[in-house]
């Protein structure tokens, strides 16, 4: 299996403007999906590639704007979990008249790379986005359009996507997997005649766009200059759109399935303090930054001071980056020794601790010795995900079931409490509650059964496969 947890854009100026700045911009606003590398490509030309933070290339921007100037462009933001965090690997990828950036999981696709001459896959050295762009490429030569094509790979292939294209003969393109586990809207930027495709809203403001819709799941969007045109590639009628996207991964500013990130996760935490009422606490604090809106919204439904307990340092090598998606342990751990507690907050309080997952645990446990450092006296900790219990195959890197916090020996033989109750000693604090689906689902506002909770639940069948589970040795081929 393979992961590309990523953003993506596709944009088209009517007028003929150059959008290569637009790109630049939206991918500055798509960096919290992906912080490994980014990349641009035009119509006729090889795809520009960089390493690292779309900041840190400044320097290149205006040579980038210059060479590579167009009327229709994508980008790609990366966060790998597979194969090594180099150039190679990162996107868009061209092949023949097509460049592809993609967001999702294949999790076939040794099975794909067999249907795809020349192509031997072994995780370090090929991409899956190369590996369906070259399917996509040989089932259009078959096929003719893009949507048939994609309406056959949709069968051949597992997992999850959220697909930009830009080909040579001047046309953007967008597309969504059946399910809409990953999001993609679309909007329209008035002055310069613009359409823009991208993973998240945040993307669109960044450019003065306007929001128009969703991308609905199973839909192709064609961006030319016969301006925008779609097509449904499949009926699916029951989508399952990612629940993590809601409590973590979406910038907070942006618009998903109809409703704002910020105002969803100040609700979850409403909906949290429901259900677990501690109203002995002193204080509710945050661990920065995307539990903060859950926090205030558990503060303000129990009437207990909201406060800033835990700060990033923004200075050290790491501390601005999100430590769920930094691929090496090493730097995960580098980013939490870097969220520090102001003591005369927290000293002699119960605190309770909003977080929005546990995953490996590591965060957790750093976080709650640095509390009774500074003198807590009591912490509770409530995470507004459900127990993350089994890996993602759509598009988030869960990775392994081992490393997982919740994965014991013999964890088959655990109660869900008594599975609380071991996180809780691992990771150290006095109290922990974990959200449920159901009550998650009731504070995004989507139906239970239009979303996917799959890493919590280990039923696979919104992706219609039962996965042999690996370590993280054998998934990265190590
Ligand atoms: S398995 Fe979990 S992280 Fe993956 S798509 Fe489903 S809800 Fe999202």
């Amino acid at each position: 299996m393979v992961k590309e947890n990523c953003g993506v854009v596709g944009i088209f100026s009517l007028d003929g403007v150059n959008v290569i700045p637009m790109i630049i911009d939206s991918l500055r606003a798509l960096q919290h999906r992906g912080q490994e590398a980014w990349g641009v490509a035009v119509p006729k030309k090889q795809p520009y590639k960089q390493l690292g933070l779309v900041s840190s290339a400044v320097s290149e921007f205006d040579k980038v704007t210059r060479e590579y100037a167009s009327p229709a462009a994508i980008g790609h933001v990366r966060y790998s979990t597979m194969g090594g965090s180099n150039l190679e690997n990162a996107q868009p990828l061209k092949v023949k008249d097509l460049c592809i950036a993609h967001n999702g999981t294949i999790s076939n696709v040794e099975e794909l790379s067999g249907m795809v001459g020349g192509c031997t896959f072994t995780p370090q050295n090929v991409s899956d986005t190369l590996i369906v762009a070259k399917r996509l490429v040989s089932l259009m030569s078959e096929n003719g359009k893009l949507g048939n094509a994609l309406s056959i790979l949709k069968n051949e292939m597992v997992g999850s996507f959220c697909f930009t294209f830009v080909s040579d003969d001047n046309a953007v393109y967008a597309a969504r997997d059946p399910k809409g586990f990953r999001p993609m809207v679309v909007g329209f930027r008035k002055d310069t005649n613009t359409y823009i495709v991208a993973s998240e809203s945040a993307a669109l403001a960044a450019v003065g766009a306007q929001l128009i819709r969703d991308v609905k799941p199973g839909e192709l969007i064609k961006i030319s200059n016969a301006g925008l045109e779609s097509e449904m590639f499949s009926e699916e009628k029951k989508p399952a759109h990612c629940s993590f996207e809601f409590t973590y991964f979406a910038h907070p500013s942006s618009v998903m399935e109809g409703s704002n990130i910020y105002m969803v996760r100040k609700k979850i935490g409403q909906y949290l303090a429901r259900k677990f009422p501690i109203r002995d606490a002193d204080i509710v604090i945050p661990v920065p930054d995307s539990a903060r809106p859950a926090a205030l919204g558990y503060a303000q439904e129990l009437g207990i001071p909201f406060e800033e307990g835990l700060l990033k340092d923004r200075y050290s090598r790491k501390g601005p980056l999100r430590s769920f998606i930094e691929p090496h342990q090493s730097d995960r751990v580098e980013i939490n020794r870097w969220i520090i507690p102001i003591t005369q907050v927290i000293s002699g309080k119960h605190v309770v601790v909003v977080d929005d997952s546990l995953v490996r645990g590591t965060s957790s446990k750093a976080i709650i010795k640095a509390l009774r450092r500074a003198g807590a006296k009591k912490i509770s900790m409530v995470i507004t995900f459900p127990p993350i219990k089994f890996p993602c195959y759509a598009g988030i890197d869960f990775p392994s079931q081992e490393e997982l916090v919740t994965f014991f020996d013999n964890s088959d033989g655990y109660s869900e409490d008594a599975m609380i109750e071991k996180v809780r000693q691992v990771i150290g604090a006095d109290f922990l509650g974990y959200n449920d689906a159901k009550n998650l689902a009731d504070a995004i506002g989507i139906d239970a059964d239009s979303m996917c909770f799959t890493c919590s639940s280990g039923d696979y069948s919104p992706l219609g496969i039962k996965p042999v589970f690996k370590s993280r040795a054998e998934i990265k081929g190590e």
